[in-house]
Formats: structure tokens, C-alpha cells, sequence
């Protein structure tokens, strides 16, 4: 997989950190790390969607109906996809997947797609190329365990699951693409609490939070009162608290 990142010049004279922000399902990661790192000038990268991707080139290239994935075509998978996100939106191999990634049948089956080993090496590989520089903002569910442990801010977002389920239901609302066919509440959360297990009990990089990350629940709080949290949090490590030490 090839990844490209449209990098605007922010021109900050600033320490550049890397702030990680791990979490389950829908706990509101996406809008707070792309909110934080417009109001910082940063990247926002969501590795979610870079699972997703993946996820979704292998529904429709048939393979999620085959009874076993060999090695091949999992390499088959992974070379020649390209990702791109410009402007906010998700690109595979050029065409505009922003909305189709989000679909049901995707999320049923990227918990399986990204327990894979290869994919997971493929995928942290570039996240770190990507990070390299630093000024990035970062979401996932290993970026502050596996990706970057050194990450300079670290948050763990949690959220109670039937605030999730009704989170995921409104953003399905507008892009729902299965043909009018808008999951219940009821069904989002039992998919919701199936991929958190999933995702939490997997052998290669499983969702956990690490022990210096922040933890912030966001079930009571504006999406407003969550990005100014993480954002004031980011602007202490940059103010040059190196000695602050970990998980302040
Ligand atoms: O963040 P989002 O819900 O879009 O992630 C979709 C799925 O991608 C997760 O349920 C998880 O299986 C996988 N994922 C992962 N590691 C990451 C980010 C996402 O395994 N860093």
C-alpha cells in the first residue's frame, strides 16, 4: 500500500509533538484528533480508515467470501492500494471512499481484516513514516502502545457503549449506503461491543490503554469541552514541559 498525505506548510516554530489518541468504537476519537490538529496546525492521521480501506478492497474484491486467506492474497491485498486523505476526505486508489468505508458491511468485518499480522506490520510502518516528522495527530488503537509508545501526549477516549450506538447511528444517517437499510440502535451497539471484544482480544497489537496515557470519558462532554481538554493537554508538552513527565 502506497500512502499519501496532502502536508500543508504550517510554518510553527514550535516543538512538534506526536499525540496518540487510542480508544473503542465510536468513542469520539475521529473528531477530536481532527479538530486538535486543525486548532495545533498538525496532521491528522486516522488509521482507522487506513484499516477500513484495506477492509473494504477485500469485500470487493471477493475475498472476505472465501473460506481462507493465504498469505498471497493478503500480499495482494496490501501492494498497489493507495490511500490518500485530502481535505478530509478518504481516497482509495483516487476514488472517494469517505463515505463507503463507513458502511455497515465494512465495519463488520475490519475487526478480522486488521487482526491480521501482515496487515498490521504494512499498516505500522507507514504510520511511523507518516509520524516521523512529528506535528501529527494520530487515532487508533495501538498508536500510543505500538505505533508511537514515545508519543510525547497519550489519551485514552472512553464513552459508555449506548452513547457510542446512538454516536454511530447519527453518523451513519446522512451516508447510510445500504440501500435505505439504517441498523437499529440496539443492533449498533451489540456491533459495537462484538468489535470492541474483537478488537481487544487479538493477538497482534490489541486495544489497550497505555499505562501513561490520559484517560477521558467522553460521554458527558461536548465535543467542544473534548477537543479543548486534549488541545490544552497538547499545549503544556509543547510548551517545553520535557521533564513534566509521562501521562501528566
Ligand atoms: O477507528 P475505527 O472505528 O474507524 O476503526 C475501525 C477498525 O479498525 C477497528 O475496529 C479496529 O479493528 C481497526 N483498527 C486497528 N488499529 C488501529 C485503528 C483501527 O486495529 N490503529
Amino acid at each position: 500500500m502506497r500512502l499519501s498525505q496532502n502536508v500543508a506548510d504550517i510554518g510553527r516554530e514550535a516543538k512538534k509533538i506526536i499525540v496518540a489518541i487510542d480508544g473503542p468504537a465510536a468513542s469520539g476519537k475521529s473528531t477530536t484528533a481532527r479538530r486538535v490538529a486543525g486548532k495545533l496546525g498538525y496532521v491528522y492521521i486516522d488509521t482507522g480508515a487506513m484499516y477500513r480501506s484495506v477492509t473494504l478492497r477485500a469485500l470487493e474484491s471477493g475475498m472476505m467470501d472465501e473460506l481462507r486467506l493465504t498469505p498471497e492474497k493478503v500480499r495482494f491485498l496490501l501492494e498497489g492500494i493507495a490511500v490518500t486523505f485530502e481535505a478530509g476526505r478518504v481516497f482509495l486508489d483516487g476514488r472517494d471512499v469517505t463515505s463507503a468505508i463507513r458502511e455497515n458491511r465494512v465495519s463488520r468485518h475490519v475487526s478480522f481484516i486488521s487482526s491480521l499480522k501482515p496487515v498490521r506490520d504494512h499498516l505500522k510502518a507507514l504510520q511511523q513514516e507518516i509520524g516521523s516528522g512529528k506535528g501529527v495527530v494520530m487515532d487508533g488503537r495501538d498508536i500510543g502502545t505500538i505505533v508511537f509508545p514515545d508519543a510525547e501526549l497519550k489519551i485514552f477516549l472512553v464513552a459508555d457503549v449506548s452513547e457510542r450506538a446512538k454516536r454511530r447511528h447519527r453518523e451513519l444517517l446522512p451516508g447510510n449506503r445500504e440501500g435505505g437499510l439504517l441498523p437499529s440502535i440496539d443492533e449498533l451497539k451489540r456491533e459495537i461491543e462484538q468489535r470492541d471484544r474483537d478488537d481487544a482480544v487479538r493477538a497482534h497489537a490489541p486495544l489497550k490503554k497505555h499505562p501513561d496515557a490520559v484517560e477521558i470519558d467522553t460521554s458527558g462532554l461536548t465535543i467542544e469541552e473534548q477537543v479543548e481538554c486534549v488541545y490544552r493537554l497538547a499545549m503544556e508538552k509543547i510548551a517545553g514541559t520535557a521533564e513534566c513527565g509521562a501521562g501528566a
